[in-house]
């Protein structure tokens, strides 16, 4: 009965929208996760709790006009996915990658929903950005970009409506630049955006809050299994900010990050990266990652996916994007004895890829809850602009390791009530599901 009413609503997702493969497949295994909770309240059908879920409350999808240095004038595609305010203003980052779409948006704006909901912090969910690629883009291109798309945007976010902050191609430079031109059309409010540089009025320890987060989370994760993070060996994708600040904080904890990566390269040593040589190419500079030898001629390097890596070791640590770990890739993982997946990227692994981690009883920390830490020190620095405040480095740490054993615990309590073992994937589906349908019923039907 239950399982039908679950079936009919994404076979009307479907059919409605056959096209946003993203955002399906994020509904799928979520509502796959959340079916005994469905289950034990009937009345959520009559009350329609998922085809309301389902649907962002508003999407705002506009043309971004710009002259590059040539002097031509290109367009891209600009949108907010203004998911959901029940818990707060919308909240959630722009992505300027070439690959964006409406699907894209709507599976990261769904995820951001619940992510945020598992921070115990007062933020709603929605996602943003373009189809712009700000590689290879001189700086007053980018300037010209970000000044273009927050004309538009301005009209429609705000400090208590709707705060925007980075994600794949949005940084610290970008986000200066759209807060620029916000003060420009709406005047002084700092709030409006998160993840601003820290001379920006930014919050400390922004920049590091989702690498670090995620390592506080798979810290949690260990201990749970009685193991600690000394001697680890530990699979990294990616090479931005995530990939980075988590890479260093396995290192602090004592653990070898073993492999790195870009789009196009990826980088095995298996007595541990040079991060500093990282920080050099790929965080301070634009550089490929294909320039690593330079600075580690032990350093195998290769063309194509860390995750087509014969590499034995104990974690993987995706960090680059969605979808980069497919069914076979998670099998080639398990063979080479990994025990434990957490995602600092959004949905990085394919549905029959989380299969391969349930058969094989790998301890699985999924995106929404291991990677909530940036949100949440964006939730932070929301706090300090409206207190007119600025915390520490400390006191935001602190915050931040609180808040990921918050998030964990969570975990554990719903994979205890339903018996998931080591799937924390579906108990932070659940945890935090729960806790938006109780917010739904208190809010009545909008
Ligand atoms: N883009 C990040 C995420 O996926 C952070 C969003 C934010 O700080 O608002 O959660």
């Amino acid at each position: 009965m239950t399982q039908s009413y679950i079936t009919k609503v994404y076979e009307n997702l479907t059919a409605k929208y056959p096209h946003e493969k993203e955002y399906l497949q994020a509904v799928k295994e979520f509502f796959h996760a959340i079916a005994p909770v469905v289950e034990a309240h009937p009345e959520y059908e009559q009350l329609a709790i998922l085809e309301r879920i389902v649907e962002p409350e508003r999407i705002i999808s506009f043309r971004v006009p710009w002259v590059d240095d040539q002097g031509q004038v290109q367009v891209n595609r600009g949108y907010r996915v203004q998911f959901s305010s029940l818990n707060g203003p919308y909240k959630g980052g722009l992505r300027f990658h070439p690959t964006v779409n409406q699907s894209i948006l709507k599976f990261l704006g769904f995820e951001q929903i619940f992510k945020n909901m598992l921070t115990g912090l007062p933020i709603g969910g929605g996602k943003g950005g373009a189809d712009f690629d700000p590689k290879g883009k001189s700086d007053v291109e980018v300037m010209r970009f970000c000044q273009s798309f927050m004309t538009e945007l301005s009209k429609h976010v705000g400090p208590d409506v709707d705060v925007p902050a980075g994600d794949i191609g949005v940084g610290g430079r970008e986000i200066g630049y759209l807060l620029g031109q916000y003060k420009r059309l709406q005047g002084p409010m700092a709030g409006v955006l998160t993840g601003k540089p820290v001379a920006a009025n930014g919050s400390k320890g922004r920049t590091e809050a989702t690498g670090y987060g995620l390592v506080y989370f798979l810290n949690e994760m260990l201990k749970e299994a009685g193991q600690t993070m000394t001697g680890k060996k530990v699979m990294i994708s990616g090479s931005g900010n995530v990939a980075f600040f988590a890479a260093k904080k396995v290192t602090e904890l004592g653990g070898i990050v073993v492999t790195m990566s870009d789009s196009n390269h990826a980088i095995f040593n298996p007595n541990g990266i040079n991060l500093d040589a990282i920080e050099e190419l790929k965080v301070n500079g634009r550089e490929r990652i294909s320039r690593y030898q330079e600075f580690d001629a032990e350093a195998e390097i290769v063309e194509g996916s860390v995750w087509d890596l014969d590499v034995k070791a104990d974690i993987a640590l995706p960090c680059a994007t969605q979808n980069e770990i497919n069914q076979a890739q998670a099998e080639r993982l398990v063979k080479n004895a990994i025990k434990m997946v957490a995602e600092g990227a959004n949905m990085p692994s394919e549905s029959d890829a989380i299969e391969v981690y349930r058969k094989n009883q790998i301890h699985y920390g999924p995106g929404k809850a291991a990677n909530a830490g940036g949100v949440a020190v964006s939730a932070l620095e929301m706090s300090q602009n409206s207190m007119r405040l600025k915390w520490t480095s400390e006191r935001v740490d602190q915050e931040l390791q609180q808040i990921m054993k918050n998030i964990f615990a969570q975990c554990v309590k719903a994979r205890d009530t339903y018996d998931l073992g080591v799937d924390y994937g579906a108990a932070a589906d659940i945890a935090s599901f729960e806790q938006v349908a109780e917010l739904m019923m208190i809010h009545g039907v909008i």
